[in-house]
């Protein structure tokens, strides 16, 4: 029993390793105060890249899921791969003005300012269970404009899955108050 958790807990140590060595902190950017955490050196990593997917998707193999909705744009790349390993269908989300075809629309607040997004209308049927993926979790308006769109829809979230949370911020407890189950893989204190 104690090796078992012995070797879970080295285990979660490498994931948290792999992970937080492959990410990039760009101190003021987009603008000053803010700490951007690039993952495009985690999914320049081969093996980073693999392990992110895997572990977004561990509790969920096996389960039926219909689609998996990806936030524009780094959620695109995370969602596609997740959506590939689960055999689901893939939906992206976008900022306004980007989909060609009949959409729905919400408004939303970032922690760097306010916009929309949509997704296509019929990108998602009544009842379907869908996984929305990100790249992050900050204050959790991206998230939860995405969200209100999917059950708009009538679609049941399964879980919100991001590698980053910034809990400080407090997305993931604005999520779950929303009742969508949440999954993040590591953390960041303070913004
Ligand atoms: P929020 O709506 O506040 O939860 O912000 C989440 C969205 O903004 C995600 O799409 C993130 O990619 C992006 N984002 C917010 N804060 C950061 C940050 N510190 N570093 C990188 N991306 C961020």
């Amino acid at each position: 029993m104690g090796r078992t958790k012995g070797n879970a807990e080295a285990m979660k140590s490498t994931l948290e390793e792999t992970l937080l060595s492959a990410i990039r902190t760009i101190p003021d950017y987009p603008k000053p105060g803010i700490l951007f955490r690039d993952i495009t050196t985690l999914l320049g990593n081969a093996r980073a890249f693999r392990r992110a997917v895997d572990e977004l998707v561990h509790p969920y193999a096996g389960s039926k899921i219909d689609k998996v909705a990806g936030i524009e744009a780094r959620g695109f790349i995370l969602g596609g791969a997740i959506a590939h390993q689960l055999s689901s269908g893939f939906v992206p989300i976008r900022k306004k003005g980007k989909l060609p075809h009949d959409t729905v629309r919400v408004a939303y607040s970032l922690e760097y300012g306010i916009d929309e997004m949509e997704m296509h209308r019929d990108a998602i049927a009544e009842g379907e269970k869908v996984i929305l993926v990100d790249d992050l979790i900050a204050t959790g308006g991206t998230a939860e404009g995405a969200v209100k769109l999917i059950r708009q829809m009538g679609g049941e979230i399964v879980a919100a899955c991001f590698v980053i949370d910034l809990p400080d911020l407090g997305g993931r407890a604005k999520l779950e108050a929303l009742g969508a189950p949440v999954r993040t893989l590591i953390a960041y204190e303070g913004h």
